[in-house]
């Protein structure tokens, strides 16, 4: 029998769902149990070429739309996944394997966000009007044109949604490939956006590994990419994105630092670490995995940590109880696995978790190393999994320094009671995304990405929009035309 996490076809082009069986096959893993769900087909060129040539040329009647016709199809969009937040969360979990208790208010609804922000922002996207005596110059601010999106496995329907939206807002089309690893669920988000009203060919779904991205990345249709993945591909993507002169925006990694210093409320930065750490298993980019705590209160944070991890509910995703899921595949759970052996080869101090758990499905116990040193592979490393490295400091100005010793720059946060020390703290560290007294908040107001290795350009807010479109100034003369000859 059909599981029916079975999608109906691998690829959705043209207001359609499209198969082409001559793709590679990619199974379709649900990370709890082992089992296969479901198997989609990579895009063999010919399905690239389909996509592409289908959104180039449906962007042009939908950029001629106005702005209020295209945000009412998107804020439809987010009612129609609002109503259906539930099956779309069971979706989510088993793309993914995490916990219903998180899907059901993290996913589905935050792509719902982001659909109706930007369905509201969609009318108000206007250029601006500057007198120069009798001339006059105006600006327009125009879509870019075909957009691709690429994206990671842990946020399947909100990274679609976080890069459809604003494309769309803005009048561009999108051909988004979703990560091999988690494929169910953009499907659903192109199916929706049809639904509510998207002309045929704006947004578009296509499956495969890293050189069906490349075959999109590359094309000379193409205007923008926008990734979410890790620093390497970022760095292979930029430079073929620079080849065209296309737009970029790069979502990329993290070890974000985490500092508490001894005055901080212990149980809520205890609960900041948990939420910068944890959440989704840890497979978050903006994590705060180098926790650094200030010496007086570090036995007292460690023992208050160990006591509350120790309440983590792993088990069937499925069961709305369960606050702690898989790692999305086997193979990151041994690349999880292999940075807890390096940790403790290299000397941390083992708090709690270390080892996979006992049950099916690819569960790692929630880890927490104290003792842990600058130099150390696990503080160093972005782990992408449930490790929390527990570093001590004694100075302000000796952990902003070592916070920032780093090349990743995607977020920061700071937990004390002292609100001037808080934002000269944030003031002074390296990152895009940061938090005081709290951890890992994305709301779609928010900008969100980072600076240094971590990313270039903003997702989210008013700050998207800039990056999903570009300014045509016009100079306008009134009188007569003066040349030299
Ligand atoms: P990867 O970098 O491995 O892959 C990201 C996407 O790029 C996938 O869809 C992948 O395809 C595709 N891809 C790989 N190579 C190429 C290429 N040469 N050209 C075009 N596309 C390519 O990341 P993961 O999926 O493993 O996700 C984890 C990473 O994502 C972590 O580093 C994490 O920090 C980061 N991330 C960043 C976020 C942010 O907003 N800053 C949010 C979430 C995650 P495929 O995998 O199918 O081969």
């Amino acid at each position: 029998m059909t599981h029916p996490a079975q999608p109906k076809a691998s690829h959705f082009i043209n207001g359609e769902y499209v198969e082409d069986t001559a793709g590679t096959p990619i199974p379709v893993i649900y990370a709890a149990t082992g089992e296969q769900i479901a198997t989609v087909y990579a895009a063999t060129p010919a399905i690239v070429e389909q996509a592409l040539s289908t959104a180039k040329a449906a962007q042009k009647e939908w950029a001629k739309m106005t702005g209020t016709e295209r945000g009412r199809v998107l804020r439809h969009a987010a009612d129609i996944m609002r109503e259906r937040n539930h099956d779309l969360s069971v979706l989510e979990t088993y793309d993914t394997g995490k916990p219903l208790q998180e899907t059901l208010v993290a996913d589905a609804t935050s792509g719902a966000d982001a659909l109706e922000y930007f369905g509201g922002l969609a009318a108000s996207l206007t250029g601006e009007h500057i007198p120069l005596g009798e001339d006059w110059v105006y600006t327009k601010r125009e879509a870019l044109g075909l957009c691709v999106g690429i994206g990671a496995w842990n946020y399947p329907t909100q990274i679609a949604c976080w890069k459809g939206a604003p494309a769309l807002a803005c009048g561009n089309s999108m051909v988004f490939k979703p990560s091999e690893t988690t494929p169910l669920c953009a499907l659903k988000v192109a199916e929706i956006l049809i639904e509510a009203g998207a002309p045929a060919g704006v947004f578009n779904v296509v499956q495969g590994m890293g050189e069906v991205g490349g075959a999109l990345v590359t094309d000379p249709r193409v205007d923008k990419v926008s990734l979410t993945g890790s620093v390497p591909t970022g760095k292979k993507v930029y430079a073929a994105a620079a080849e065209g002169m296309k737009h970029v925006t790069m979502e990329l990694g993290g070890k974000s630092p985490l500092i508490i210093f001894d005055d901080a409320d212990i149980d809520n930065a205890v609960g900041g670490a948990i939420n910068g750490n944890f959440y989704s298993s840890g497979q978050v980019c903006s994590n705060g995995t180098r926790v650094f705590v200030q010496k007086g209160i570090k036995e007292k944070f460690l023992a208050r940590l160990a006591e509350r991890t120790g309440n983590a509910i792993l088990g069937d995703p499925m069961d709305e109880a369960t606050s702690f899921g898989p790692m999305v595949t086997e193979n990151q759970m041994n690349i999880v696995l292999g940075y807890i052996e390096k940790g403790k080869e290299e000397g941390a101090r083992l708090i709690c978790g270390g080892k996979r758990a006992d049950m099916d499905g690819y569960f790692i116990e929630p880890t927490v190393f104290a003792d842990v040193t600058d130099d150390m592979t696990i503080a160093r490393e972005e782990i992408f999994g449930p490790v929390m490295s527990v570093l001590d400091f004694d100075t302000e100005e000796e952990v902003v320094a070592r916070a920032n010793d780093t090349e990743f720059g995607l977020s920061a946060g700071v937990f004390t009671k002292d609100f001037t020390r808080a934002h000269r703290v944030i003031g002074n560290l390296e990152a895009g995304s940061c938090f005081i007294n709290s951890y890992n908040d994305a709301p779609v107001e928010a900008p969100f990405g980072g600076v240094k290795a971590s990313g270039v350009g903003r997702e989210n807010s008013k700050e998207a929009i800039k990056h999903f479109s570009q300014v045509k100034s016009v100079y306008v003369r009134m009188g007569d035309v003066e040349a030299a000859f």
